[in-house]
């Protein structure tokens, strides 16, 4: 059996998106069957991110219920790593329901090692729905106050809701010269710090080019940090 992880956090551009993508690329290169999924509905940019563009069917389909999941299933180029894909126009967006998450993706869990999900930041209805869809949650924050307690806040919501919290990964860490450190940052979290993942330009550049840093500069500070975590994750099963 698989196992479900949601990538979650408070506020947006913490760099969920970039850890989904990075997670999944990093554990199908150690030879794990991968499922990366966006579930961020109206920001839908997954499948940029991971180089896709031309995608017939997706999880908006889906969830309109003009197609089957196993049609929006795509594999990539990167080994092992397939994706479901989301839809960019609003036409899209207004059709598809986000109650209808959970339904359409737990059942995956039999035929994939990990199936990553990609979620909305915050704790409204179709943020809920993208993380309950999941059974492990890794949450994403940056270095700031704001964006810490707002994450721990939907820690505390996920952990109430029975999702096992996994821990943290403190994001674009080095930034500023006022960054919270790793340990205050995880004295506030109260959950585990997984990693630190430092700012680096090589992690944006590579997004820009649809190619995520494991694989654009796997010698990179940033790529480097992302293995780290897709080790973690996997020993702490
Ligand atoms: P979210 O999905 O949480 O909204 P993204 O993953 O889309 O956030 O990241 C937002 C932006 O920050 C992107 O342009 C991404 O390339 C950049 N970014 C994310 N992590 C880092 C990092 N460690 N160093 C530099 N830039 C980063
Ligand atoms: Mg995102």
């Amino acid at each position: 059996m698989g196992r479900l992880i949601s990538i979650a956090s408070g506020k947006g551009g913490t760099g969920k998106t970039t850890t989904a993508a990075n997670l999944s690329i990093a554990l199908g290169k150690m030879g794990y069957k991968v499922l990366a999924i966006d579930a961020d509905l109206t920001m839908a940019n997954l499948s940029l991110v991971m180089g896709i563009d031309d995608a017939e069917k997706t999880i908006h389909d889906v969830l309109a219920g003009t197609a089957e999941i196993k049609d929006a299933i795509y594999t990539t180029r990167f080994e092992n790593v397939h994706l479901v894909p989301g839809a960019v126009d609003w036409e899209h967006v207004l059709r598809a329901d986000p109650r209808g998450l959970p339904g359409v993706i737990k059942p995956l869990k039999p035929y994939f090692d990990f199936i990553i999900i990609d979620c909305p930041a915050g704790l409204q209805m179709d943020a809920m729905n993208a993380m309950m869809s999941g059974e492990e949650v890794i949450l994403v924050t940056n270095p700031e106050i704001s964006c810490i307690t707002d994450t721990m806040k939907v820690g505390i919501v996920l952990k109430k809701a029975g999702l096992a919290v996994l821990g943290f990964v403190l994001n674009r860490y080095g930034r500023s010269d006022n960054d919270i450190p790793p340990d205050v940052a995880e004295e506030v979290m109260e959950v585990p710090l997984l990693v630190v993942v430092p700012e680096d330009p090589k992690v944006r550049e590579a997004t820009l080019e649809g190619i995520p840093v494991v694989e654009y500069a796997p010698d990179s500070d940033g790529a480097k940090a992302f293995y780290e975590l897709a080790e973690t994750v996997v020993r702490i099963a």
